[in-house]
């Protein structure tokens, strides 16, 4: 069983990992930011989900925001690998 000491202990030094982390995000960031100043590299927030629908505009799996794989593995999908054996 864990201790409150020993939990006490471990949430310490995860804090110090996360603002090392942080910092050194910091500085990553203001490395690319010099690089590409018109790109916003600071994802402070979770970036938005990927949006396949410009990408695959006939996709059905991404017309109809379908969360499972197989919708977007039919025709013109955009997880159709192309190497089916339509018959044609
Ligand atoms: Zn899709």
């Amino acid at each position: 069983m864990a201790t409150i000491e020993s939990l006490l202990e471990k949430v310490n030094a995860l804090t110090s990992e996360v603002s090392a982390l942080k910092d050194q995000q910091a500085h990553l960031v203001s490395l690319l930011s010099a690089l590409k100043p018109d790109t916003n590299w600071n994802h402070d927030s979770p970036p938005p989900p990927y949006d396949h629908s410009t990408d695959y505009p006939l996709c059905q799996g991404c017309i109809g925001n379908e969360p499972g794989q197989m919708a977007h593995m039919g025709y013109m999908g955009c997880l159709n690998s192309g190497t089916q054996d339509d018959g044609l």
